[in-house]
């Protein structure tokens, strides 16, 4: 791995955090601090939180705004982007895809108007697993097809394929990582999974034991051994590690490239809930439901890639990790 230290007078790399009052992008803040870069956020807070990141690295900005987006990185020159600022509600993406193209795509398209502007030509992009919608194979590799099922989906995939004629035609270098199911919180309590409204697993089971009002298990008669989805759980802290390892790939002059960021290892809903039990001690009250639209039967990574060629290695990944921090996190 490279160090943080620049070529120019300033002593540190600094990396601009689009999104970075959100739960993954504040935690990627936090490591990269850790890690010696300095950091600059920027976010509408439309959905972040203002609590999630230090007042004196915050801009408030929107995405679509081209030109105060080019006044911060003119104010803090930077040598690469991480891209998080999205919204991510697949289900929402399917009711108001305006807001969804505008917000992801357009938004997107002007950080990267900005980006050639100030000569900022690296960038690591936050993508996902829902660019594969139901692949014919799994484990998931890389060079699946895309197949978007959603508005979510599409956007991602769009702002991909923006990202590869922006290599072609203006030599600006990305990292496409793309999440399965990022979950946990950062082992230092400092960060955590917090959305409103709550439409991922792993919180809603923790608000069923919280209320005593039952969650919901979307089908149990899919071709599972136990008729429940199959995913891939990532801790939020291995995917900050990937983002790091990313960028420290641009700047030892690697290539545009793409990578799944999952563990390889695939939990059904009905695991995920019996370890929640395993960890909280006490029993999560569920009815079963049917099936919610969208829903592939088994997602799972390979990370094959990412581990031979950025070295990547998951720490915090194992589901009894994963529960304990994010029940420590919902506690707190
Ligand atoms: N899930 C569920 N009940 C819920 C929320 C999620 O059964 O209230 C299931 C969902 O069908 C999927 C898994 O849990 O199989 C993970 O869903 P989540 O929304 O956390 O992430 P996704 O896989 O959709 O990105």
């Amino acid at each position: 791995m490279t160090s943080p230290q620049r070529r120019g007078t300033s002593p540190q790399r600094r990396i601009l955090v689009t999104g970075g009052a959100g739960y993954i992008g504040s935690t990627t803040s936090l490591l990269l601090l850790d890690s010696g870069y300095d950091v600059v956020v920027v976010d509408n807070l439309s959905r972040g939180r203002r609590e999630n990141v230090d007042p004196a690295r915050l801009r408030v900005v929107d995405m679509l705004d081209t030109e105060q987006l080019a006044c911060v990185m003119k104010e803090k020159p930077c040598d690469a982007v991480i891209h998080f600022g999205a919204y991510i509600a697949v289900g929402e993406s399917m009711k108001i895809p305006e807001v969804y193209f505008r917000n992801n795509l357009a938004g997107s398209l002007s950080l990267l108007a900005a980006m050639l502007e100030t000569g900022i030509r690296n960038i690591v992009f936050s993508s996902t697993a829902a660019v594969y919608g139901m692949p014919a194979c799994v484990p998931i590799v890389e060079t699946e097809p895309y197949a978007p099922l959603s508005v979510y989906g599409e956007s991602k995939v769009m702002v991909e394929k923006l990202l590869d004629w922006f290599d072609q035609i203006h030599g600006m270098r990305s990292i496409c990582l793309r999440y399965f199911n990022a979950c946990g919180a950062d082992p230092q309590g400092r960060t955590g999974e917090d959305h409103d409204p709550e439409t991922h697993l792993i919180p809603l089971l923790f608000r069923a034991i919280q209320t005593g009002k039952p969650m919901t298990i979307f089908g149990d008669d899919y071709d599972t051994p136990d008729g429940t989805c199959i995913r891939d759980y990532i801790h939020v802290t291995d995917l900050a590690q990937a983002h790091i390892a990313a960028v420290e790939s641009l700047f030892a002059g690697g290539p545009s490239r793409r990578f799944n960021v999952g563990t390889g290892q695939g939990f059904s809903v009905k695991e995920v809930l019996q370890t929640v039990e395993e960890v909280t001690g006490k029993k999560v009250p569920y009815t079963m439901g049917p099936r919610r639209d969208g829903d592939a039967p088994l997602l799972v990574a390979d990370s094959t890639r990412l581990r031979e060629d950025l070295g990547w290695r998951p720490e915090y990944s194992d589901l009894h990790t994963i529960v304990k921090t994010a029940w420590a996190w919902a506690n707190r």
